[in-house]
């Protein structure tokens, strides 16, 4: 059985095994004595960062469920990629990237700067709703963008989450070409030297052990608890202890894959190609395979954002959507085509939400209960670094001595 590991005032139950659990299960290996023991719900590692196999012509290769690029300014993802001697693996190229319409104008000119040097706490309480008053409509563009990716949330998101996003993206840009980094070959390279640094130091991993209730833990004998899950279910999670969070709502997501014999475009990210087509519910195609030169075959995005039961019913229903996907796309001659789906990828950062965002750490009885998922951090987006950093300043903050 899998508690063989007997629990004792230095072990620590970490919930969820994305990149935020095995993180933080690391920083506690490398920076204090406490031995982490992660609890993942599903049969394997990564979370929404998670690769599936797949077998091409014979070959086994890995592919990411949902794409992944990273920024320069991912400084404790580069930082921790250095630590586990993967440093290699991050790798920076020039991609052309189309975002639609250029539309520039006095007005998204003053909107920026003014985003600039604003603080984000003070941009926090501005819903976009007010920038698009503002421009009389000259964020059209932008508007339908958030749309697609919000649903009814767009017009209430705070303008300090969106300032974060066009900041990160924009920090390394030569003037013509846009540098995006890439783990080569996966980010799978991560996830399996996190999860070897965890083991070899004592820690523990349990796969499929979904935890549903704090009590579980607590009554296992853990005193410090770290939740990494969506915040959709955690009033759940902490049902009957007095502890009760403003959660935020969540929107779904799905990644059409596809392996082509060539490009769709010579665009790494192509909102155009997406926005011009018969009004499908996609966002963006990514051509990840412009960016990632090590994959062996060419690798397509088609992404879309959904509500949950949305998200159930592409699930259902995965052959025909794809195939009438294909066809309006006009897209023939696939060697591999597939979607992934999860229902909690994204959650809606409105200026409601923010305001009342759940803290990092909450008590129960003589049990600790700290928060690390991509639901409460701000100003910046949830992302992979992001995940990083918060394990990272979690155990700084309240397990070292
Ligand atoms: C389409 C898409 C594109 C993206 N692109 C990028 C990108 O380009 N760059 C970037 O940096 N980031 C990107 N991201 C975001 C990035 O993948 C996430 O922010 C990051 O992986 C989140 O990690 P996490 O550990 O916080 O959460 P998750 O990955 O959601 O992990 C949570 C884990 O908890 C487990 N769990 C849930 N409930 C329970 C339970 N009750 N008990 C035990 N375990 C449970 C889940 O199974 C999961 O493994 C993208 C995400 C999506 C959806």
């Amino acid at each position: 059985m899998a508690y063989l590991k007997s629990i004792n005032k230095n072990s620590v139950a970490i919930v969820g095994g994305g990149i935020a659990g095995l993180s933080t299960a690391y920083y506690f290996s490398k920076l204090t004595s406490f031995r982490p023991v992660i609890f993942e719900a599903t049969d394997s590692l990564g979370g929404l960062a998670g690769t599936q196999n797949i077998r091409i012509a014979g070959r086994s290769i890995k592919i990411e469920k949902f794409y992944h690029h990273f920024f320069a300014k991912d400084k404790y993802l580069r930082e921790l990629l250095k630590e586990l001697g993967l440093e290699t693996s991050l790798v920076f190229r020039g991609v052309k990237n189309n975002y639609g319409p250029k539309k520039y104008n006095m007005c998204s000119i003053i909107v920026l700067v003014a985003a600039t040097i604003v603080p984000w706490q003070i941009l926090a309480n501005i819903p976009i709703k007010f920038w698009y008053k503002f421009c009389n409509k000259k964020l059209d563009y932008l508007q339908q963008l958030l749309k697609k990716k919000f649903g009814s949330h767009y017009l209430d998101l705070n303008t300090a989450w969106l300032w974060a996003r066009i900041h990160a993206r924009f920090t390394l840009r030569d003037i013509l070409t846009e540098k995006l980094g890439v783990i080569e070959p996966s980010i799978d390279v991560l996830i399996t030297a996190l999860k070897r640094k965890i083991i070899s130091a004592n820690g523990q991993i349990l796969l499929r052990h979904p935890v549903y209730h704090i009590n579980t833990l607590c009554k296992q004998g853990y005193r410090n608890i770290v939740y990494t899950a969506g915040l959709n279910n955690f009033n759940r999670f902490v049902r009957h202890t007095g502890i009760k969070i403003n959660a935020p709502q969540y929107l779904g997501a799905f990644n059409i894959v596809l392996i082509t014999q060539k490009p769709l475009t010579n665009y790494y990210w192509d909102q155009e190609f997406i926005l011009n087509q018969n009004k499908l519910p996609l966002l963006v195609k990514v051509e990840q395979s412009l960016l990632n030169r090590s994959l062996p075959k060419n690798i397509v995005y088609l992404g879309g954002y959904a509500v949950p039961s949305q998200i159930d019913y592409i699930q259902k229903n995965k052959v025909s959507i794809l195939r009438t996907f294909l066809s309006k796309l006009q897209i023939n001659k696939v060697e591999f085509a597939d979607i992934f789906t999860t229902k909690i990828a994204q959650h809606a950062p409105t200026v409601a939400y923010v305001k009342y965002m759940p803290k990092d750490m909450y008590k129960f009885k003589d049990c600790r209960l700290f928060l690390a998922t991509f639901g409460n951090v701000m100003p910046w987006d949830r992302g992979v670094n992001t995940a990083i950093a918060q394990a990272k300043k979690l155990v700084e903050k309240y397990f070292l001595l």
